[in-house]
């Protein structure tokens, strides 16, 4: 779907301190029930709501991202009671969904489950399956419940493009494309949701599939199951971005540098570091007369600052007039095995 610049006048972003969540939760409610999109902060990223149940309003979304049609939309739900309607949780997962609900509802734990008819087709790219969670975001679950129906909200950027962190990022990917941004603050975990598909298994405790990695890690999740990828042939598995090789991507090439002595610099051209530590005496920085050095986690090297701060870090390098960027891995455990993964779909191949 092609969006028009001519669809809306101008876009209004609106703070919300504690004292003006109310007055917010009502400008984004109406717009919503008037089938239109807003920006609404969440703990993960920021999203591009729409009401999940009215095709016309989420047809929104897809113009304004450019996103392709083939790609499906996370549905949020105001309450873990609203599941059953807009999923029909089969009888041999029922157990681990609850026990997953417990422990990580509200948050940012995306579950796949076979979809109830009133989900239209767009939201789920025609599949039988929809991808649920419930926001821990203050403001999204305000007017979540308020709204009184499922909210449909993929990340507030552009197609392909680096997932915004803060209201001024959805400003810069999609202003004037939307009438509403919800500024709550910059976002507390900073990278998308996991993703994960639960499969029954005899007497033993079920296989969670990994669709995407994100804040909820899978030693997180092993207490519950079994983690495993997605298996690579899978009837049911979308074409989806969050899964294209490619994605979260900066439009100055990447490079992750898993090996310091790989890197090999070209006269004249401008190299910025995306560093871990920033450290003076980090392998890292001192390897080269970087023309800009950002950090993930400036000092204390905290894999949960890294994910929070990553976006953001992309977006300032990116902004930076360099010729590339060059990023330094982290260890991929907990948290690190999300921010690996985004560093790899963001990163050019070799
Ligand atoms: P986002 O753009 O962060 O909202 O992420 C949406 C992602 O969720 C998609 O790109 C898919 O990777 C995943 N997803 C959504 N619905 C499904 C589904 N029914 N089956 C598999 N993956 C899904
Ligand atoms: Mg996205």
């Amino acid at each position: 779907m092609v969006w028009h610049k001519s669809r809306v006048p101008e876009t209004r972003i609106v703070q919300v301190a504690d004292d003006e969540l109310k007055d917010a939760v009502t400008d984004a409610c109406a717009l919503l029930r008037a089938g239109e999109v807003v920006a609404l902060p969440t703990e993960t990223v920021y999203g591009l709501a729409a009401d999940a149940l009215n095709p016309t309003a989420v047809a929104k979304i897809f113009a304004a991202k450019e996103r392709p049609s083939f790609d499906p939309l996370i549905v949020h739900i105001a309450s873990r009671g609203d599941l059953k309607s807009v999923a029909i949780v089969p009888d041999d997962i029922a157990d681990a969904v609850n026990k997953l609900t417990n422990a990580f509802w509200p948050g940012p734990l995306t579950l796949i489950l076979p979809k109830h008819p009133d989900v239209p087709d767009l939201v789920t790219s025609g599949l039988a399956t929809v991808a649920v969670r419930q926001s821990a975001h203050p403001v999204f679950r305000a007017v979540n419940k308020e709204l009184g129906r499922p909210i449909a909200a993929p990340s507030a950027n552009r197609f392909g493009r680096i997932s915004p962190t803060s209201a001024s990022a959805v400003m810069k990917e999609l202003g004037d494309r939307i009438p509403l941004i919800v500024d709550g603050g910059a976002c507390s975990e900073g990278v998308e949701s996991t993703i994960i598909s639960i499969e029954p298994r005899d007497g033993k405790k079920p296989i969670f599939r990994l669709h995407r990695a994100g804040p909820v890690t899978k030693e997180q999740l092993q207490e519950f199951g079994k983690v495993e990828k997605v298996r690579e042939v899978q009837l049911d598995a979308p074409m989806a971005p969050g899964q294209l090789a490619s994605h979260y991507a900066p439009l100055t090439p990447l490079i992750l540098l898993e090996n310091i002595a790989d890197f090999t610099p070209e006269e004249g051209k401008k190299y910025g570091l995306l560093s871990y530590t920033g450290d003076d005496d980090s392998p890292y920085v001192t390897l080269h007369e970087w023309d800009a050095i950002e950090s993930l986690s400036p000092g204390s090297g905290k894999l949960a600052e890294a994910a929070i701060r990553l976006f953001f870090v992309m977006r300032e390098l990116d902004e930076a007039g360099l010729d590339a960027i060059i990023a330094e891995p982290v260890s991929e455990t907990g948290l690190g095995v999300a921010i690996m993964d985004r560093l790899r779909r963001a990163a050019v191949r070799p």
